[in-house]
């Protein structure tokens, strides 16, 4: 196991290798406990992962979607074209 690994490398005199601390956290996106190795992590698995960032893509393509909307408001009034990003 792991813990074998790190105990063979450890020597007297220096500060015995930790385990990084396992966090519980609950999965920002399906709500399940789980436990984090990482301080930043806030999904639970990689199926999560990847639904987020199917969804974080979907985002952005309906913020493009509705910032051409808000351009053709804008042609549709008239609106200057120095005022567009
Ligand atoms: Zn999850």
């Amino acid at each position: 196991m792991a813990g074998q690994r790190w105990s063979r490398r450890w020597r007297p005199g220096r500060k015995p290798p930790t385990q990084p601390p396992l966090r519980q956290r609950v999965c920002v996106l399906c709500g399940a406990p789980f436990l984090a190795r990482r301080s930043h992590a806030r999904l639970c698995s990689a199926l999560c992962r990847k639904r987020l960032e199917r969804a974080r893509q979907q985002e952005r393509a309906r913020m493009r979607l509705e910032a051409a909307w808000a351009r053709w408001a804008q042609e549709d009034q008239g609106e200057p074209r120095e005022n567009r990003p």
